[in-house]
């Protein structure tokens, strides 16, 4: 038997490796029929299409979004008390639904009857998961739609799924050997959990050779330690309940492509204006779901997106990495600046033990200081230059850096200190 090959192959090469024009093209069509269908069964859309003095028909194309406000996750669960469930943005009643979530928030989300209304597929097959794997899927089966969602997605591509759900790490590891499951679905930190307890139990190497893990952080080392010492081919996406799978890696794992399904925004947390490519803004995400139709929803996750091209041939910008919280940003002179990068830039510049970004205020100029302790041995001058670089390339801004004796700045200080006044 020939070893399947992961690696290469799409899932919808026609989609995914569309000309950026024919991309523009293909979302500008299902928007104006998303939109029209939204603003026809779906009250809460109307209102907001009605507010911002918008007709359906105005919306034809992304760069028409703009003019529809942002709407923020942290609205939602107050949005739909006022108008349950769903907060009128749900194009169906309730007994035309599959399944109805209930995330943390309260926030509720509807199932409608479309299959692939949460565009999983593409990712999980980039990921490397083919016909044919039996995956244990470890997320939760109750209350949140992520375990369905992607049950869902591996069940279109033709995978067959164990619904193990969370815990029961000893039922885990038997019913991995006894179906020889090749896939894994869930958090990084419990297949390793998994994993490790194979070794403990003496059970020997367990089948799987693939994952598409979520709903934590996935670090370097520990993707490392999954891909070169127990042979699994691991990757993630970036989603929410709300909005689905929206992006995902591909074997390159250098960021994560945009689904074709959905319209990514990076946009100013403040004004909702889109930003250009490269700084770092909120994720705001329009989906083309059918029954739950997110228009403009602002995830208030900060990420950064690339347009430069994929060697893996898909032509989606990638999104970066998650860059933290929008609501823990701080504006400087235009610019977001937020608690990661000035970790960031530490890292970068090397020799800093302890470091906090300053912003204060000059006449009517931002300023940005980087205090910053020294690591025993690191030079003073050699590490001054090194920060003032790594804060120009990481934050995009003028910065200058104050070297302070160790112990100066204290264990608990934010790492972005605001000394501005307004007065
Ligand atoms: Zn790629």
């Amino acid at each position: 038997m020939t070893p399947i090959d992961r690696r290469r192959g799409y899932w919808d090469r026609e989609k995914e490796t569309m000309a950026p024009r024919a991309r523009e093209r293909y979302q500008a069509r299902w928007l104006a029929s998303l939109v029209r269908h939204a603003r026809e069964r779906a009250p809460g859309v109307r209102r907001r299409l009605e507010h911002a003095g918008l007709a359906a028909r105005d919306i034809r194309g992304v760069a028409d979004l703009t003019r529809l406000p942002v709407i923020k996750k942290s609205e939602m669960p107050e949005l739909q008390r006022i108008d349950p469930p769903f907060g009128g943005f749900c194009t169906l009643p309730v007994e035309k639904l599959r399944r109805v979530f209930v995330s943390p928030g309260p926030i509720l989300e509807p199932m409608g009857p479309e299959a692939s209304a949460w565009h999983g597929e593409a990712a999980l097959f980039a990921g490397g998961f083919r016909p044919g794997d039996v995956v244990l899927n470890t997320f939760a089966y109750h209350l949140v739609p992520a375990a369905h969602e992607l049950d869902e997605a591996l069940h279109l591509i033709g995978c067959t799924v164990v619904p193990t759900g969370v815990g029961n790490t000893d039922t885990q590891v038997t019913t991995a050997r006894s179906v020889r499951a090749t896939g894994y679905v869930g958090t990084p930190s419990f297949l390793m959990t998994i994993l490790k307890r194979a070794a403990e139990l003496g059970v020997g190497r367990l089948p799987f050779e693939v994952a598409q893990v979520g709903a934590e952080a996935l670090p370097e080392s520990l993707r490392r330690q999954l891909e070169e010492e127990h042979g699994i081919l691991t990757r993630q996406g970036f989603g929410t309940a709300d909005i689905g799978m929206v992006a995902y890696e591909c074997p390159e794992k250098s960021g994560m492509h945009l689904v074709d399904d959905a319209i990514v925004q990076v946009c100013d947390p403040l004004s909702g204006a889109p930003l250009p490519d490269g700084q770092v803004g909120e994720l705001v995400a329009t989906v083309n779901n059918p029954t739950y139709p997110m228009l403009r929803f602002g995830t208030g996750d900060l990420t950064v997106v690339t347009d430069e091209p994929c060697p893996c041939g898909r032509t989606a910008a990638r999104m970066l990495g998650w860059r933290g919280r929008a609501d823990e940003v701080t504006k400087v002179r235009g610019m977001f600046i937020h608690p990661r990068q000035v970790d960031e830039v530490a890292a970068r510049a090397g020799g800093v033990a302890r470091c906090q970004a300053v912003v204060g205020r000059e006449g009517h100029q931002d300023t940005l200081v980087l205090r910053a302790e020294l690591r025993p041995g690191a030079e003073a001058p050699a590490v001054r230059a090194a920060v003032e670089t790594a804060i120009r390339d990481v934050m995009k801004l003028r910065g200058s850096v104050e070297i302070v004796p160790a112990g100066t700045i204290p264990e608990t200080a934010k790492k972005i200190a605001d000394e501005r006044t307004w007065e």
